[in-house]
């Protein structure tokens, strides 16, 4: 039933159901013993400059579960099931610890690198999120301007007062922000001035729509302008070709992550420790 759904979602769980029929169908419990048996993990994929030759300058940290009999799933497999059952208040929280503790690690081996984590719509209304995140970073001797939370423009449409809120919060804390996932023409522009954000992450398929049609090129140049008035830094995600990063380069798009650069990967394959040969 999961996969009827639609596009490419494929949730282990029916993301159809109500959180009661989640609760008797132990979706739960499943979640927690998972997150009991270490099976969350975190994956990072390096945000490059495009300006400076393809330097790594940050991280997203995407989540990963690695089910004992179904392998390493993605988050399109069981976020909206944490989302529906609350587990992804603490399933957030082990992310922006693990991913902490990993800059920390990168930082002793002097890198700097500059964290991104995803929130989903619930989490806007976490009203200690902000102190969350600010206490996670000290704990891992990091400061606030190391962080910076995605909140996807979907989350801003439907939560628009939570969002507002947080963004604020944030802001007072010093905690970076970025609205993920704008998309181009399908996108109300106005988002951008709505929301004081910090940074602005033109999704995949706008970075896909540049080599379409000039029309489409024209936006997406008119688009990262409009940012950078606003004071946004601009990232392109899901940059696969060098056709794409040199389009972008052009428009004065700031940063890029996508395959050309790098999937994500687990902390020790990314060879961003001392010592080791960069493999971005
Ligand atoms: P996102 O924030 O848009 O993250 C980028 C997604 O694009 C990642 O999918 C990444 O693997 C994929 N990607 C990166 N480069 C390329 C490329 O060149 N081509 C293609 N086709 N795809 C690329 P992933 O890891 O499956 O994550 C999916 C979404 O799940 C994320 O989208 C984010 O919204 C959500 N997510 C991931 N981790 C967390 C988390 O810890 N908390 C919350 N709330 N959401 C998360
Ligand atoms: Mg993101
Ligand atoms: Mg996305």
């Amino acid at each position: 039933r999961a996969k009827q759904r639609g596009k490419n979602r494929c949730e282990v769980f029916d993301p159809a159901a109500t959180p009661q029929a989640l609760e008797r169908a132990g979706v739960r419990e499943a979640l927690q013993q998972a997150m009991d048996r270490g099976e969350f993990t975190v994956h990072y994929q390096p945000v490059v400059a495009l300006a400076r030759g393809g330097r790594p300058v940050a991280v997203e940290a995407l989540a990963r579960w690695r089910h004992r009999h179904l392998g390493l799933m993605l988050p399109d497999q069981f976020i909206l099931s944490a989302e529906q059952t609350g587990m992804i208040v603490p399933l957030g929280q082990l992310v922006l610890e693990e991913a902490c503790r990993t800059a920390a690690r990168w930082r002793q081996s002097g890198r700097r690198l500059r964290l991104g984590v995803n929130l989903s719509p619930r989490e806007l209304w976490q009203q200690d999120l902000p102190e969350r995140a600010a206490a996670a970073l000290r704990r891992a001797g990091l400061g606030p301007q190391d962080l910076q939370l995605e909140l996807a423009e979907s989350a801003l449409l439907q939560e628009p007062e939570a969002a507002a809120g947080l963004l604020h919060r944030l802001g007072r804390l010093g905690i970076g922000a970025a609205i993920d996932d704008f998309g181009g023409a399908r996108s109300p522009l106005g988002l951008l001035g709505r929301f004081a954000a910090d940074g602005l992450k033109l999704d995949r398929s706008f970075v896909r729509g540049l080599e379409k049609s000039r029309e489409e090129a024209a936006i997406a140049r008119a688009v990262i302008e409009l940012a950078h008035r606003l004071g946004m830094q601009v990232t392109a995600k899901g940059v696969e070709t060098e056709a794409q990063a040199t389009l972008l380069r052009g428009m004065g798009c700031d940063l890029a992550q996508g395959h050309l650069f790098s999937p994500p990967l687990p902390e020790r394959e990314l060879g961003l420790h001392a010592g080791a040969t960069p493999s971005v």
